[in-house]
């Protein structure tokens, strides 16, 4: 069978794309870095999510002799035209400190009232082969800010996304609610056709 390797060490997304290719009758061998000898740490240099994803998925994908997937995803927020954006894992300044990151974002948005609070979380697919071949799809998840944080479930900015069409954050969603809708989810949905289409 052949073989696709997923650009991260987190079971959790590898069991997610696993679903969404088998549910797209994609037949394939999913492994993650971990399983991939010299997987690269790659720095994100790019200035969009699909430069970044890319990046990642060709660094793979040279590493490997395997076709890959990489995806990368944010926060865009309207009023602060789209920021964080490719900067949400640092925006505090630290690489992951969501609670920092958190809280920054509510401070600048303290004066911004409600009907003026939309944003989304958008995320890259990026599929790449060794020989170069690049596919990259978009998922967006669209809401409205929060004024202060709001369940326990998620992780990042999730307490603070109030859902389109719903009265919850994405924090109160249980994971399989979340998986259904999240821009995550989206992106790979729309990138397994493609994946089918380049390995058939
Ligand atoms: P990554 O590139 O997927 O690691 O995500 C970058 C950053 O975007 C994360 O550190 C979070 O701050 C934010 N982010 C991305 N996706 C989500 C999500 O589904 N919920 C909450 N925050 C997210």
């Amino acid at each position: 069978m052949q073989r696709l390797v997923l650009a991260t060490r987190n079971t959790h997304k590898i069991t997610e794309l696993r679903a969404i290719l088998t549910e797209a009758g994609v037949t394939v061998e999913l492994i993650g870095a971990d399983a991939v000898p010299g997987a690269p740490d790659v720095r994100e240099t790019g200035v969009t999510f699909a430069e970044n994803a890319l990046l990642k998925a060709h660094a793979l994908a040279r590493a490997s002799g395997l076709p890959a997937v990489a995806d990368d995803s944010g926060l865009c927020v309207d009023v602060l035209g789209g920021a964080p954006g490719i900067f949400s894992a640092r925006w505090a300044g630290r690489h992951g400190d969501d609670l920092a990151n958190l809280d920054l974002l509510l401070a600048q948005l303290a004066d911004v009232p409600a009907g003026h609070r939309g944003a989304y979380f958008v995320c890259a697919a990026a599929l790449a082969l060794p020989d170069g071949t690049e596919r990259v799809t978009e998922g967006r998840l669209p809401g409205t800010l929060r004024f202060a944080p709001t369940g326990a479930n998620g992780f990042g900015y999730d307490p603070i996304l109030e859902v389109e069409g719903d009265t919850r954050t994405c924090a109160e969603l249980s994971p399989d609610e979340k998986n259904a809708i999240s821009h995550r989810g989206r992106a790979f949905r729309a990138l397994a056709p493609e994946i089918g289409a380049v390995l058939a």
